[in-house]
């Protein structure tokens, strides 16, 4: 089934985001952090794509578990820069062909030197989603968005364009990169349905577990975070470490997740870090989110 025509149906909706652990011998722990976390009923899971296309038969051999094992809906995300058509129709027809209906179509990130041959057949993720529309219509497409902006992007007009540009192309709906100050996503909803967008658009939530990938987080995806907020996570780390950040990070997530359910948000999507004793804490007692 579409994940577009499950979140239609629901009210406010739990999404669960995993990465495929690199070693196998690390698979059986992480299908039981997914066995604990299939309990909360999430309305869809996804499972990243390594940066390049690397490891991506594990997307797939994860995905396909997941969904076979424990019943749930999964979405497959899927880079397409440096990818030749060829490959990636092989790729939808495998991902098919083991029950996966879902993608998160991404251009992914450039490779360190970038350089034009990188491009290859696909420029960018809406490329992916017309390809996909094209010849695979029974494929449901979501795409990223970005509360803080795209890292590239000149200016946050341009870079609402292009995500317009993406629903124009057929994604049903669009998840975000992290962010931590609620009130970006506000304004990136509303910016969108200023523009005629009125797909949902799902708030990809970040638990802080500690400083160091933190700010390694930061770097990488060009995500901002309130000073005053950093602040915090600072001053619980120097009064007790990766403990107290842990405990503090968990404390800003259900915050947020909490301001985003009253903004009217569709549901969350929750950056599990394939760490369900985290995801069980910041969920413990938050409003009802519908499988
Ligand atoms: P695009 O939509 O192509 O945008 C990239 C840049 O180009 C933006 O600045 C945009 O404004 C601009 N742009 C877009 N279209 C056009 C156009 N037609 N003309 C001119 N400019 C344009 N990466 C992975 O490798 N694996 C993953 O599993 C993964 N999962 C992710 C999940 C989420 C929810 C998010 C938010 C990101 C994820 N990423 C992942 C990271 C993503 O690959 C990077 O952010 C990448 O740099 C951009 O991907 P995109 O699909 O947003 O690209």
């Amino acid at each position: 089934m579409k994940i577009i025509d499950r979140i239609r149906n629901t009210d406010r909706f739990l999404s669960l985001e995993f990465f495929p652990p690199k070693e196998r011998e690390q698979w059986p722990r992480f299908f039981g952090q997914v066995d604990r976390l299939a309990g909360l009923d999430p309305l869809f899971v996804s499972v990243t794509y390594g940066a390049g296309g690397t490891f991506q038969d594990n997307t797939l051999e994860i995905a396909a578990d997941v969904h076979r094992r424990f019943g749930l809906e999964t979405m497959a995300h899927l880079t397409c820069v440096g990818a030749k058509k060829k490959g990636i129709a092989e790729y939808l027809d495998r991902l098919r062909d083991a029950g996966i209906n879902n993608i998160l179509a991404l251009r992914g990130d450039m490779p360190g030197g970038g350089g034009t041959d990188v491009w290859k057949e696909f420029r960018h993720a809406s490329n992916l989603v017309e390809f996909v529309k094209e010849g695979w219509p029974e494929i449901g497409v979501a795409t990223a968005c970005y509360p803080d902006a795209h890292p590239e992007s000149p200016s946050i007009d341009d870079d609402l364009r292009w995500t317009c540009h993406k629903f124009n192309a057929g994604s049903d709906f669009a998840v975000t990169q992290l962010f931590f100050d609620v009130r970006r996503y506000r304004d990136l909803v509303r910016r969108l349905e200023s523009r005629g967008i009125r797909n949902p658009i799902v708030p990809g939530v970040l638990p802080v577990l500690n400083m160091q990938s933190l700010n390694r987080i930061l770097a990488l995806c060009g995500a901002n975070i309130p000073l005053k907020l950093y602040l915090e996570l600072q001053e619980a780390n120097e009064s007790g470490g990766d403990k107290a950040v842990r405990r503090k990070g968990i404390e800003i997530a259900r915050r947020q997740i909490k301001e985003l359910l009253e903004l009217g948000a569709p549901g969350i999507h929750l950056y599990s870090l394939n760490n369900a004793d985290v995801c069980l804490d910041i969920l413990t007692d938050l409003p009802e989110l519908d499988g």
